[in-house]
Parts: C-alpha cells; sequence; structure tokens
C-alpha cells in the first residue's frame, strides 16, 4: 500500500496542505475523502505520524492515523475540563513515534455537532498524543490495521449507543487523567469549507428512510488488483464490472438507492469503505471480491460476515490475502468487534449472507454446470470491521481456477451472479429491513 500520491486526487474534497510536503489532515463532512498518503519518505524502521484522516458526518466519525510502522500505543478519554475551557477529549498516545512537524499543533477544526477538531503533538519525549475534541461526551472504539500500520477510531454520535467496554489490548482503563496531561490546544485554522463531488455518500443523515440504501463496494482497485488468473484476468475489474451491473440492475427497482465505494478503477483503504457506507447512512454493505487459492482445482461460491477469527487456515489465508497483510503478521491481529453495532447486525449479515450465497448458485446454475456453493462463512475481514449495518462479503467464484477464470470474462456469467445478488439484495430488503430496523 505504498506509493499512491496523487493517484486518487479527483476525489478529495478537501485537502489541506500543512507545509510543503503531501501530510494532510482531512476533514470530510459531505462526501467521499481523499487517498491514503503512507509515509513513503519516512526512513525504514522508523515510526512516525505521517497522516491523520477523518470521516464524519453529526452521528458518526472515523479517524485514521497513520503510522507506517506498527507501534505501541493506548487510548483513553479525558473529561470537559470548563476550567480550562476544554471539551470531552479522545487521545490516543503513540509510544516511540515521531510525527512530521507540519502536523504538529496544527489541529483542523469540525464542529458538525460531534466532533470539534482533531489534533496532535508531542505528549513527552517518546509520546506523541493525538487529540479529538468532541462536542459532547461519545462512546468510541479504537483498533488497529496493519500494513501499513494505522490506529482507527471510531466515534459514535448516537444517544442510544451505550458505552462499549474497553478492550484490554488496547484501550487503557478511563481515569481522571492530571491537568498538563494534554496537547496543548492552539489556534485553529478557518474551518474549512466543504463540498461534495460525489454523490456516493452525500446523504450523510442515517434516518429512517422508506428506500434501502445499499452500498456496493467492489474490491481492491488501483494500484492493488486482487488476485490474478492464470491468464491475467484481475480480480479488481472483474469485481467492478459485477458492482457496476448490480447498481444498474438494482437501480431499476424503486425501492433502492444504490452507492458504490468505488466506480472507477482506483483504490481505496479498506478502513474508508466502511467509514463510506457508515457515513452514509447505509442499510447494506456488499462488499465483492473474487476466490483464489494455492490448490488450482479450488472453485466455487462462498459468502462471508465478519468474525474475530476464522474456522480453517484457507479461511485466514483469504482473509489475510483480502487485508493486504502478510499471514504471519495477520494471524496476532486483536479485532475490536464485539461492539454493538456488530453484534446487532451478526444476525442479520449472517442471513443476508446465506441469501446471497444460494441465490448466486441457484442464478449461475441455471446456464453453467458445476456451480458449487462453498457456503455461509465467517472471517476477520478489515473491511467490515467497524460497519454499522447489515454487512456481508462475497467471493463470487476462484480467479484461480481455469475454468472459472475463463467463465469470469464471459459477461453472461457475471451476470448470473449480478442476478443472484440483486435477487438477495431484493429479497432482503422486503423481508429483512423492516424487521430489523425498530431495536
Ligand atoms: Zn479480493
Amino acid at each position: 500500500m505504498e506509493g499512491e500520491a496523487g493517484e486518487r486526487l479527483d476525489l478529495t474534497l478537501l485537502r489541506r496542505h500543512l507545509g510543503a510536503s503531501i501530510l494532510t489532515l482531512l476533514l470530510c463532512a459531505a462526501g467521499l475523502p481523499f487517498a491514503a498518503q503512507p509515509a513513503a519518505d519516512a526512513a525504514p524502521g522508523v515510526s512516525r505520524v505521517s497522516d491523520i484522516r477523518a470521516w464524519t458526518n453529526e452521528i458518526y466519525t472515523r479517524v485514521a492515523i497513520d503510522t507506517g510502522d506498527e507501534v505501541s500505543w493506548k487510548a483513553d478519554t479525558l473529561r470537559a475540563d470548563p476550567a480550562r475551557n476544554l471539551p470531552p477529549r479522545i487521545f490516543i498516545d503513540i509510544r516511540g513515534a515521531g510525527i512530521r512537524d507540519d502536523i504538529l499543533h496544527k489541529p483542523v477544526e469540525v464542529r458538525n455537532g460531534l466532533l470539534r477538531q482533531v489534533r496532535a503533538g508531542r505528549f513527552d519525549r517518546d509520546t506523541v498524543r493525538v487529540v479529538i475534541d468532541l462536542e459532547r461526551e461519545s462512546t468510541y472504539r479504537v483498533f488497529a490495521l496493519q500494513d501499513p500500520f494505522r490506529i482507527i477510531v471510531d466515534i459514535d454520535g448516537e444517544g442510544e449507543i451505550r458505552a462499549l467496554p474497553a478492550s484490554p489490548e488496547s484501550v487503557a482503563p478511563p481515569g481522571p487523567v492530571a491537568a498538563g496531561h494534554d496537547v496543548p490546544s492552539t489556534p485553529s485554522a478557518a474551518p474549512p469549507s466543504v463540498e461534495s463531488t460525489r454523490a456516493a455518500a452525500s446523504h450523510p443523515s442515517p434516518v429512517r428512510k422508506h428506500r434501502v440504501r445499499v452500498m456496493i463496494d467492489p474490491g481492491h482497485g488501483g494500484k492493488d488488483p486482487g488476485a490474478i488468473g492464470p491468464t491475467g484476468l484481475k480480480e479488481k475489474d472483474v469485481v467492478l464490472a459485477i458492482g457496476r451491473k448490480i447498481r444498474e440492475k438494482l437501480s431499476r427497482y424503486g425501492e433502492f438507492d444504490v452507492l458504490m465505494t468505488r466506480d472507477e478503477d482506483v483504490f481505496i483503504p479498506l478502513e474508508e469503505r466502511t467509514a463510506m457506507a457508515n457515513k452514509g447512512g447505509v442499510d447494506l454493505f456488499v462488499s465483492l471480491h473474487i476466490n483464489a487459492s494455492r490448490n488450482r482445482r479450488a472453485e466455487g461460491y462462498s459468502t462471508y460476515v465478519l468474525s474475530r477469527g476464522a474456522s480453517n487456515r484457507e479461511d485466514l489465508e483469504l482473509a489475510a490475502r483480502e487485508n493486504g497483510v502478510p499471514i504471519r503478521k495477520f494471524q496476532g491481529v486483536k479485532f475490536i468487534i464485539d461492539d454493538m453495532f456488530t453484534v446487532a447486525r451478526k444476525n442479520e449479515s449472517l442471513r443476508l449472507a446465506k441469501t446471497v450465497n444460494d441465490a448466486v448458485v441457484r442464478h449461475v446454475s441455471t446456464r453453467y454446470s458445476g456451480a458449487q456453493s462453498l457456503g455461509l462463512k465467517q472471517a476477520p475481514f478489515y473491511v467490515l470491521v467497524g460497519a454499522r449495518m447489515t454487512a456481508v462479503l462475497v467471493e463470487a467464484s476462484f480467479i484461480s481456477n481455469v475454468r472459472e477464470e475463463s467463465r469470469l470474462r464471459d459477461p453472461s456469467y457475471l451476470d448470473g451472479i449480478v442476478d443472484g445478488v440483486v435477487e438477495a439484495v431484493r429479497y432482503y430488503g422486503r423481508n429483512g429491513i423492516l424487521a430489523s430496523s425498530d431495536h
């Protein structure tokens, strides 16, 4: 995930150059944000906070802190301190890391009702502290993703969501912090103006609605081709074609608003895809992928929901590959996925996943022989972590299988996959959303 400077500048809604470098603090109140800018110029082995990214609306914010190499960190909260004119805060202390000078004490204001600003500074000689100034006390979750290492903070602004238990691995127990333990607040720059350039996430409010909002997420893209078949077919191109067809067919039915995380050949970090869906108030999230295996005979269809671990080596390898993480690093990763949203949506996600997989196999089988269902599965996919809606990940065929790769070049084969997903989403839209939206 390196070297993509400039690749997605066209998607930038707001890009504040804090100095001469590509270092940016990006805030996005109504649309898609920008490209990740990994610390390509950081010296090997030297961790430093190189970028802070955020996606936000009035009830949800995801902040991503890029450090390049793995760092040790902890997160905690500070209550409002009226005497010092400080709001409630979430802070993340990153040990043994540096920070790019042009991020230091350069807060960016948001003031969207949930988040006031994000700022960063040196807490002590060895620790960088990133502080998120909140407008009001909110629940939050923090977890880290690998390769490149980044710390993700999800902040929930909905009143009915109760505080989540802290993870003993990563989140220190809450407690009073002495004055002076905060990064000094500095005057803010003028609030950025925000404009939306794409439709995909331009409906920030996830209020109850009659139309079902679906986010189709074609995996990979841009510098990330995904899996590549024996004759060179790329997963990123196949899933984009499938995603476009799904959007086209679903849009014919009046009850759906269909959004896509990408509808062109661009790279989007996994955490950004989930953030886009959350920010857009989406009801259903369908991530599209094509499987691959060292076993060239492996074939068939499986649909996944998020879980903490995988039930077998193949599924763990698959999740590691889809996450862009070497398996040796991935095995030790701990997710914080037992939050209320994930738990509340787990059964719905399982139901949708089964419906999708069955429908895809059925539709493909009407035109092609030997369509195999590998069934409903669970694995730790980054792209599903933190999703606030019913969310599944489809692995539609094996691109590593000669016959299936050849079929994936055939538009009518893709139509079978598309028809299956469309039927399942329509079924779920009629029967699932209504049952699940009142809790
Ligand atoms: Zn994939």
